[in-house]
């Protein structure tokens, strides 16, 4: 598999700007419940959310990460278990 990065949303404390949505909306979209969703994520038992992208997706999802003014989109190596943000 090609290198890869899990994407964790910590959803539950996402305060619904719309930021990661405008900057990623291949990855990220805003749900009814006023709140973003990772696009193809699963939903974990806690309310956060897990997704993985490639390296190529890595810098458009570090900008949407960056953005999050409450940071709770975590990026990190599938590979060496190190988070990135
Ligand atoms: S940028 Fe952060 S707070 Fe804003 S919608 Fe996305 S995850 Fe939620």
């Amino acid at each position: 598999m090609a290198k890869g990065f899990k994407i964790l949303h910590d959803k539950p404390n996402c305060i619904g700007c719309g930021a990661c949505a405008v900057i990623a909306p291949k990855f990220w979209e805003m749900n009814d419940d006023g709140k973003a969703d990772v696009i193809g994520g699963k939903n974990m038992p806690d309310g956060k959310q897990e997704g993985r992208i490639d390296q190529k997706d890595f810098d458009i999802n570090l900008e949407a990460a960056e953005s999050c003014p409450v940071e709770v989109i975590h990026l990190i190596d599938e590979e060496t278990g190190e988070k990135i943000i």
